[in-house]
């Protein structure tokens, strides 16, 4: 990856999953592709063939590193789930990279999960305790590990719906077995979930983008402590828990999810072209243009300018084909002015007071780069606009936020952000502003405001209190 422009703030995973549907491996194949935002570490898809024998690809890399016509090939069936990962949780490695596969003597199943488990070493240690083995280092594994305890005595949902009880933390997991895709969603309803219809059959996604890209049409969000179980004849809800609670990752709508998807009955863009417009208003500046940092900030930079009457400029182009193996340039090469993945426009920047619409501040670095770019190419001034609240706490539900140590509004304030960045003001959007832009009464804003809406667990606290 160029760590050039990283921000430091990067989603875990993707999950995709067909039932149903001819050739489902191609599907998910376009499927990942379209999650390819979600993770670019590696990435698999498991299919089930008309035998009920479950088929895999897996590997380290992008979706059109891994897979190929050939490999493709070898994946026969109408049901199939995908995944790609950013690997934080459990670290990098081909043996983290799922879809896992579990051979039972009652069946094989395959699993696929976004999110993170919170309490997931209380859970390793009492798995570990009763003989389980662990494949990898992906907490993801242990649900399957809780599954296969009871895989024989009891019904499968009965199974799903009581491992799923034990787990805390943010979820979307698909669990796959010959005749069956389980689509189980946390009871926070921290990470979104999407089943759209397809020729008959259906198809399951972590962003509704991945949709249209196939030609699918979205049929419904799973809903917070949901499992809905697709086979032959069609879909059955389940509740594993009665507590419910509609609390997104607030970063799902700001930053991670891609612009066309909607969550959960809100567009990503308005989202975000709303959050612009709530940043005038709560943070108006006198300028001549208003600048987006691509790809992720455009939508509210729009919506900024939108209210503000001052013109939007593309003052800010992203080389979109600087990939992880691009050869970065050496320090000499940098500071003769080779940047490779952002370059500021000087014919629209020179001479201009410029306002910067950003969506976040994870460790200031990026942005301080951003506006030295703005001023080397002769910025007259550059004001700061943020359009999410200071970052001041880490996430533990399965994005990698830094840590404490890292996270710069952890340890500073606006004006002494605005100094270290370099930028004339500086001004971040307020939390009442996303829940308006959202059109919801409910998020989650931990990384925020630190309220976590799970317990943490002994491990985090302790991480937490050591950071502290
Ligand atoms: S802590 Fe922040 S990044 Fe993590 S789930 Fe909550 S809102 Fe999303």
């Amino acid at each position: 990856m160029n760590q050039e422009f990283d921000r430091g703030l990067h989603e875990e995973c993707g999950v995709f999953g067909v039932f149903g549907v001819n050739d489902a491996k191609d599907l998910t194949y376009y499927g990942l592709h379209s999650l390819q935002h979600r993770g670019q570490e590696g990435t698999g898809i498991v299919t089930v063939d008309d035998k009920g024998k479950m088929h895999r690809v897996k590997g380290l890399g992008l979706v059109t590193e891994v897979f190929n016509n050939e490999n493709l090939k070898t994946l026969p069936g109408k049901m199939a789930i995908g995944h790609v990962r950013y690997a934080t949780a459990g670290g990098g490695g081909i043996e983290n990279v799922q879809p896992f596969l579990f051979h039972h003597n009652t069946g094989d199943f395959a699993l696929a999960h976004n999110g993170n488990i919170v309490n997931s070493n209380e859970l390793r240690q009492f798995l570990e305790n009763q003989g389980s083995i662990f494949q990898s280092t992906s907490d993801s594994e242990i649900l399957a590990h809780l599954i296969k305890k009871d895989w024989l005595n009891q019904s499968r949902i009965q199974v799903i719906t009581e491992a799923l009880n034990k787990i805390e933390g943010a979820f979307a997991f698909l669990i796959m077995t010959y005749n069956r895709i389980y689509c189980c969603r946390d009871k926070y309803g921290l990470r979104p979930l999407s089943i759209g219809v397809l020729n008959g059959g259906y198809v399951v996604s972590s962003e509704t983008c991945a949709f249209e890209v196939i030609g699918a049409k979205f049929l419904r969000d799973v809903k917070p402590g949901e499992i809905v179980v697709i086979d032959e004849d069609g879909l059955h809800s389940y509740d594993y828990s009665h507590y419910k609670h509609h609390k997104m990752c607030a970063m799902e709508y700001i930053y991670f999810s891609r612009p066309d998807s909607d969550i959960e009955g809100t567009n990503v863009h308005a989202f975000r072209k709303e959050s612009g417009k709530l940043l005038y208003e709560e943070a108006p500046v006198d300028a001549d243009i208003v600048i987006g940092v691509p790809d992720s900030s455009l939508s509210a930079a729009m919506g900024y300018s939108e209210v503000s009457h001052i013109p939007y400029e593309m003052g800010l182009i992203k080389n979109k084909y600087v990939g992880r193996t691009f050869i970065q340039p050496s320090q000499e090469l940098r500071e003769k002015g080779v940047r490779m993945k952002l370059s500021a426009v000087s014919s629209i920047v020179r001479g201009k007071r410029v306002v910067l619409i950003d969506d976040s501040i994870v460790r200031g670095t990026t942005s301080k780069r951003i506006i030295a770019l703005l001023r080397d190419v002769g910025a007259k001034e550059v004001h700061v606009r943020i359009s999410s609240p200071q970052m001041t706490n880490p996430c533990f539900y399965g994005v990698d936020t830094s840590t404490y140590e890292e996270l710069i509004s952890a340890h500073h304030n606006v004006e002494e952000v605005r100094k270290i960045i370099g930028a004339d003001s500086l001004a971040f959007l307020s939390t009442a502003a996303l829940y308006k832009a959202a059109k919801r009464n409910e998020l989650c804003l931990a990384c925020f405001t630190g309220k976590y809406p799970t317990q943490l667990y002994s491990s985090i606290e302790q991480a937490n209190k050591d950071e502290k």
